[in-house]
Order: C-alpha cells, then sequence, then structure tokens
C-alpha cells in the first residue's frame, strides 16, 4: 500500500463542501496532505471554518462560492481557484439537492433545478478543471451519485434521473480519459444522515431504518475515507466503477 507522501503537490476542489458528505470528503482529502478549495452556494461561515481546520492540518486552502448550475458562476470559480492553485488534480462533484414530489405534480420548476445542480453541475465543474488534468497526465473525477441513480424511488423522478445521467456521464469519461492517466468513478452513498435526509423528519428516518440491514443511517464519515482512497495513487487502476456504500439496502 502506497503511504501517500506524495499527494502534498495534489490540489483539490470539492463542490457543497462547507457541510455532510462534502465537508468529511475535503476534510479527509486534507489528512493526506492534499490542498482543498471548498465550494460553497449558501454556507459561508461554516466554508470559513472549514477552511481554517483544513489549514491547521498544513495544507493550503480556500473557499470560493459559486451555484454550480451556473454556467457563468462555473466559469468565475474556476478563475477563482486557478488564481491561487495551480491546477485541479482532483475534482469532487457532490453538490446536489432534492426536490422530491410526484410525476403528476412535477412542475418545471421542481424538475430543472435538480438536473442543474446535480447533472449539469457536475458537467459544467468537470469541463471547468479537466484540462489541467489532461496536461499533467493525472487526474480524479469523484461524482457523488445516489442509489436512487441506478434503483429509481418513487417521488424521485427527478433526482433520480439526474444521478443516472450522473453515471452514464462518468462511464463515458472514464472510457474517453483513461488514456490520460485520469480516473473517474461514481459513489452511491444509500441514506446518511446530513441536511438532506434531516427535512425529511424523524418518522422518515424510522421507516428507512427499519429497511436497512446494518440498521442504521449512514454518516458523513462513511464516505469521506472512501473520497480519499479514490483520489490516492491506491486506486489507479479502477475507473468507471459505481460503487455504493449504503449499509446493505440495494443488495
Ligand atoms: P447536505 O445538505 O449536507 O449538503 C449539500 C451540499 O450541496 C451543501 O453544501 C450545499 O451548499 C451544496 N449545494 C447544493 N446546491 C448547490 C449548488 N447549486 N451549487 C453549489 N453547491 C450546492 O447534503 P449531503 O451531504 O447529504 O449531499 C451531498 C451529496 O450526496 C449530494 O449530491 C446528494 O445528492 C448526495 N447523496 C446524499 C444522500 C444522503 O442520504 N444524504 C444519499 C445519496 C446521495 P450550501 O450549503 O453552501 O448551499
Amino acid at each position: 500500500m502506497k503511504d501517500n507522501s506524495d499527494m502534498k503537490d495534489k490540489y483539490a476542489l470539492v463542490t457543497g463542501a462547507a457541510k455532510g458528505i462534502g465537508k468529511s470528503s475535503a476534510l479527509h482529502l486534507a489528512k493526506m496532505g492534499i490542498n482543498v478549495a471548498i465550494n460553497y452556494r449558501s454556507s459561508e461561515k461554516e466554508a470559513e471554518v472549514l477552511c481554517k481546520e483544513i489549514e491547521a492540518l498544513g495544507v493550503k486552502s480556500l473557499i470560493v462560492k459559486a451555484d454550480v448550475g451556473d454556467l457563468n458562476e462555473v466559469k468565475n470559480m474556476a478563475k477563482a481557484v486557478l488564481k491561487d492553485f495551480p491546477r485541479i488534480d482532483i475534482l469532487v462533484n457532490n453538490a446536489g439537492i432534492i426536490d422530491d414530489t410526484l410525476i403528476v405534480r412535477m412542475k418545471d420548476e421542481n424538475w430543472k433545478p435538480v438536473i442543474d445542480t446535480n447533472l449539469n453541475g457536475t458537467f459544467y465543474c468537470t469541463r471547468e478543471f479537466i484540462r489541467g488534468m489532461m496536461t499533467n497526465r493525472w487526474g480524479r473525477i469523484i461524482n457523488i451519485g445516489s442509489i436512487v441513480g441506478s434503483r429509481g424511488n418513487p417521488g424521485q423522478t427527478n433526482y433520480s434521473a439526474s444521478k443516472a445521467g450522473v453515471i452514464g456521464f462518468t462511464k463515458s469519461l472514464a472510457k474517453e480519459l483513461a488514456p490520460r492517466n485520469i480516473t473517474a468513478n461514481v459513489i452511491e452513498p444509500g441514506y446518511i444522515d446530513t441536511d438532506t435526509v434531516a427535512v425529511l423528519g424523524e418518522e422518515f428516518k424510522e421507516v428507512i431504518r427499519s429497511r436497512i440491514p446494518m440498521g442504521e443511517l449512514g454518516k458523513p464519515d462513511d464516505l469521506g475515507p472512501l473520497v480519499a482512497f479514490i483520489a490516492s495513487d491506491n486506486a489507479r487502476y479502477m475507473t468507471g466503477q459505481v460503487i455504493c456504500v449504503d449499509g446493505g439496502l440495494a443488495v
């Protein structure tokens, strides 16, 4: 197993990094010696606190505000990040939203922001940062999907379509970029105890728990170390994969 000492010259960007799975991913990358840019949309204070926490680990960090579903904001984010970091080697497309409703009630206003954030945002960010990886002939794209992208879920046609799109995007990317030593993989969380799930309420969580073989929701730190592993050279031969972390729910 490689010791990751060569990761200190690597630069990562995690989208939606101020909390939840993104925060755990950013911290675990930093613990491996990687410099980490933190993207946020509304959680500025949390992003500032995380930035200090990461710098205290002895690596560089910065925060950058952008709505990943807005092409202009993503372009400006890339300019801002590349002023301080020479390139992005590791891109974690984590930013995501839900807006659940049954198909008969699904309005354009429910559909479009979910596709814009989860799928278009993944595309915009990847396109902005891929050139540096291609020139450097080393890169990692780590996309946070969802088991709902592979399995579907009532009331989540918008979310499911966005996350299924991320899988197709990632598999094509993996094939296209493998000759450049760039890997692209999807992590599919099951139910993880973050703000996204908190809004669904305690009663709903109880129903979910009863369906999970491990009997509990996951924690962000069940995902962060996996992101760090995929970013490392230990995972150099793994690409185009969809890795499920769900306590056995999808088995
Ligand atoms: P959180 O609600 O804790 O975090 C979501 C993050 O996404 C926030 O940091 C938020 O930023 C950011 N975000 C949302 N929209 C945008 C946007 N347009 N531009 C930039 N950032 C944005 O949720 P999770 O940690 O649970 O979610 C992280 C990822 O994991 C998502 O892609 C989600 O779909 C996926 N996932 C989560 C599951 C779960 O059970 N929790 C299950 C399966 C997948 P800010 O706060 O600054 O607005």
